[in-house]
């Protein structure tokens, strides 16, 4: 049986996790859940899986939930902070970690999981994009394994032939990674700029969270994935190629030098990577429908808009610099989408605010965490200047 820690259980990776969980009581039992404010559905989902703890971020929360708990007979135990979030990812008891707290409040935790050699299925790419080698060693040094959630990166997992994380497969000639494209596909470019919080969050295909919802709408997702699938498949820089395809049911390809091409095919339902990445040798059941190709009927595919879409060339650039311009990129990122999803920027400064900060930080190499987590602040900082100085300082 498999022993599970889900980081970021009240989110819609967390929630698929659960779903997933709930329809193989023999195979899982969760040891921990962690959020970070939700305490509500924390509540709720401790009263039906029963972990052995329970974290939370806020300290208000972490006491409602404490006390729902005891009312209720539980016998979770509540913990509280940054701390405790590193402690469930290492907890004795539990064998796998679902890491899916979003953006890099994810890090410390996911390093912490691999350090202690769990399996680590990674939804939080912010965290491997951030720490890309540091994290692979630590999964190597910890023994465990890495397994990818996203649903491209879980494609091309299932494309290529077993290995390590970090390792290239032999025979290899491009991996193409797929996008939807998002909900401004065919918005004229001149309308970007005034598109609400709403309309970016309304993912075509997919149910997710705010924050990827606008990475997806903005193709920064397929950046971050570029560098995710450069680092967990140790593909060289201009091997990985971005193909939009809005029907979102070719998940990736993996080119083979013999001219072959394979692909993973299936609806658009987070469910199924999750419940390869947890069976994993093993197929389990997912509670997603069969895809029916004759419906569906079409597939297309085209190139992506490199000019309306900036974030995406950005992204390229970071992957080409290597050290801790994806750190950078992140954090620019993660401030830049808050602002906008808090109604402080418009659509398009995003991409704006990203790149005055990429062009004001010198990348440096990556020999510890001190010089990601330093990057980070500093962009970060720099991102918020960005976003408040005057109306036009740096449109
Ligand atoms: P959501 O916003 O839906 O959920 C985020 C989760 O993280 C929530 O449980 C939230 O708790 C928790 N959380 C947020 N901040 C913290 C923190 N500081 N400490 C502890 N917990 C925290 O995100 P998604 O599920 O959409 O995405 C999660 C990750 O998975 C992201 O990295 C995303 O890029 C990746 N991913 C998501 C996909 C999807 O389909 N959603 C697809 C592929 C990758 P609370 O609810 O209390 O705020």
């Amino acid at each position: 049986m498999r022993q599970l820690v889900i980081l970021g259980s009240t989110g819609s990776i967390g929630r698929s996790t659960l779903d997933v969980v709930a329809r193989h009581p023999d195979r899982f039992r969760i040891v921990a859940l962690a959020a970070a404010q939700r305490w509500e559905e924390l509540l709720a989902q401790c009263l039906a899986h029963r972990p052995d703890v329970a974290v939370l971020m806020d300290p208000d929360g972490a006491r409602a939930l404490a006390a729902g708990l005891k009312a209720a007979g539980s016998r979770t135990e509540v913990m509280v902070g940054e701390g405790a979030l590193a402690e469930a990812a290492s907890l004795g008891a539990a064998d796998t970690v679902m890491a899916a707290i979003v953006g890099a409040a994810g890090l410390a935790s996911t390093l912490a999981a691999a350090r202690a050699g769990k399996r680590v299925l990674l939804a939080n790419k912010e965290a491997l994009v951030m720490a890309g080698r540091l994290l692979l060693e630590a999964v190597a040094t910890g023994g465990g394994e890495l397994l990818p959630i996203d649903s491209e990166h879980n494609a091309i997992f299932q494309c290529l032939p077993p290995g390590r994380p970090g390792v290239a497969a032999k025979g290899v000639r491009r991996v193409w990674l797929t996008a939807s494209g998002g909900p401004f596909l065919r918005l004229p470019v001149e309308r970007l700029e005034h598109v609400t919080p709403a309309e970016a969050c309304a993912h075509p295909r997919w149910v997710m969270g705010r924050k990827i919802s606008v990475d997806s709408a903005t193709l920064m997702n397929k950046g971050l994935e570029l560098i995710e699938a450069q680092l967990l498949f140790g593909l060289a820089p201009g091997s990985v190629e971005v193909l939009v395809h809005p029907e979102s049911i070719v998940h990736s390809l993996v080119e083979y030098t013999d001219g072959s091409t394979l692909a993973q095919l299936g609806n658009p339902d987070m469910r199924t990577p999750i419940a390869h990445a947890l069976a994993w040798p093993e197929r389990i059941e997912s509670g997603v429908e069969s895809l029916d190709l004759v419906r569906q009927g079409v597939l297309r595919f085209e190139a992506p808009d490199r000019v309306k879409f900036r974030c995406l060339a950005l992204a390229e650039g970071a992957a080409r610099c290597g050290g801790t311009t994806p750190a950078i990129l992140n954090a620019a990122n993660e401030v830049a989408v808050a602002a906008f999803l808090g109604g402080r920027l418009n659509f398009t400064s995003i991409a704006t605010v990203i790149e005055r900060v990429l062009e004001r930080l010198t990348a440096a190499e990556v020999a510890s965490l001190e010089d990601v987590l330093g990057a980070d602040a500093h962009a970060r900082r720099l991102a918020s200047e960005a976003i408040d100085a005057p109306a036009g300082a740096y449109a």
